[in-house]
């Protein structure tokens, strides 16, 4: 068993129809291949569960990720193993909150947004933790071989390369 849970969000802005026609090829794929699961959407944002046989689900996440009506797939959960169904009864459960005007769906809504404004801050942490990385071993290669070409140089006592008289 694989179970995968993610946020991401609309590539451009998404209609009631377009959320529901997702669903509909959703629980048809879904029955055929044994996924069960549940879709939210709210604002410009969704949130899924999916979780089923692992090459199933596998198929599944490289088809979810190419496809072009979302993007910036930010995986909070990704487990396999002997894991219980957590939505047995559902092929693809929708909840389109954008139509819930009820008070009581506000603070779901809250917590999606802040989850993926977390996780936007989380990548941008680790993208600069990267360059800054990157930019250590640069200069530390630099540095050293700074010192093999000075050694060179004493070595020989002749001038470094391309210098002039
Ligand atoms: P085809 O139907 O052959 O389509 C070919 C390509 O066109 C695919 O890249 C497809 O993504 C894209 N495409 C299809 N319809 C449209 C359209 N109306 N507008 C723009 N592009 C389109 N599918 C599931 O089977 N189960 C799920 O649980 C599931 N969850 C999804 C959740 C989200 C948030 C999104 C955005 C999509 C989800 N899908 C799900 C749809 C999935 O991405 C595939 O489109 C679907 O599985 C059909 O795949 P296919 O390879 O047969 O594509």
């Amino acid at each position: 068993m694989r179970r995968i849970h993610y946020i991401s969000e609309f590539a451009d802005s998404l209609s009631p129809e377009d959320i529901e026609s997702i669903t509909r090829v959703s629980e048809a794929n879904n029955a055929r291949d044994g996924i069960t699961g549940m879709l939210m959407a709210s604002g410009q944002l969704f949130f899924q569960l999916i979780e089923g046989p692992d090459e199933a689900v596998d198929a599944l996440y490289e088809r979810i990720l190419v496809d072009q009506r979302h993007k910036n797939v930010m995986v909070l959960g990704d487990e396999r193993g002997d894991l219980q169904r957590q939505c047995p009864d559902w092929a693809m459960r929708k909840v389109d909150l954008s139509l819930d005007a009820a008070v009581r769906s506000e603070p779901l809504k809250v917590i999606l947004e802040a989850s993926a404004a977390q996780f936007r801050i989380l990548r941008n942490l680790v993208s600069t933790l990267e360059r800054a990385m990157w930019r250590q071993l640069i200069e530390a290669e630099a540095e050293e071989l700074d010192r093999f070409v000075k050694e060179q140089v004493d070595q020989s006592g002749s001038q470094p390369p391309g210098a002039r008289d």
